[in-house]
């Protein structure tokens, strides 16, 4: 199939949901990226901070770059000011907001979920998230908490799968009702992958992040 075409059966997957398709598109060309384009897809994830600034210079300036990889702290300087929503924030939010300050800016942020069973992921846990959403932030007026990122446990087990966006649905919906803060607006849901995206879908998501199933498999 073609990239045009994979978009366009993801797209109509989505129709009629509050769901946004991030097309991932790391370690592909830029040409792969405007075939997407050509089809209608305006939001691109890349998950390096060097390659996200690239490709960016060269392609249309309607795209939306999201950061999904693990942000590293000598690298916010970067991207602060170039990324549309940066999904994979945990500890470098203080450094966001300085950079965001002194660049007279707001950044919008999701906070990332530790939501696997595998302790490889990043991600905070519930207890750091009550923390973080009970007082930390509030005073962090240079950044925009957009919502919660999750990654699932890589597994064939569908069921885990479901239990882990479950878990995470119901924590963003905790805080949703909860949290009433000015810079925290809990309106974005970002989970599911080319593997399990339809399984997110079904369980709330409100943005998938797909590459593979777009793009074709990777080769690193
Ligand atoms: C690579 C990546 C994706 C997309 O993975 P696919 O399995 O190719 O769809 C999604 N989210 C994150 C954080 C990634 O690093």
């Amino acid at each position: 199939m073609s990239i045009e075409l994979n978009v366009k059966e993801i797209h109509k997957k989505i129709q009629g949901k509050k769901c946004t398709l991030i097309a991932v598109s790391k370690t592909k060309p830029e040409t792969a990226i405007l075939s997407a384009y050509e089809a209608g897809q305006l939001d691109f994830g890349e998950n390096k901070v060097q390659e996200l600034l690239n490709k960016k210079q060269g392609l249309p300036q309607n795209i939306r770059w999201h950061l999904i990889g693990h942000l590293q702290r000598n690298k916010v300087k970067q991207v602060v000011g170039q990324a549309h929503l940066i999904h994979s924030v945990d500890s470098v939010r203080l450094l966001i907001q300085k950079q965001s300050e002194k660049n007279n800016l707001t950044s919008n942020l999701l906070l990332q979920v530790h939501i696997a069973e595998e302790d490889t992921k990043f991600g905070f846990s519930e207890a750091e998230l009550d923390e973080l959403l009970g007082s930390d932030l509030e005073k962090m007026n240079a950044i925009r908490i957009k919502g919660l990122m999750g990654m699932a446990t890589f597994t064939e087990d569908r069921e885990q799968v479901r239990k882990e966006f479950r878990n995470l649905k119901k924590l963003f919906e905790k805080y949703r009702e909860s949290v009433r803060f000015e810079n925290v607006v809990m309106e974005e849901l970002s989970m599911g992958m080319s593997n399990d995206f339809e399984l997110a879908l079904e369980e709330g998501s409100t943005m998938i992040r797909v590459g593979s199933a777009i793009f074709g498999t990777r080769n690193y």
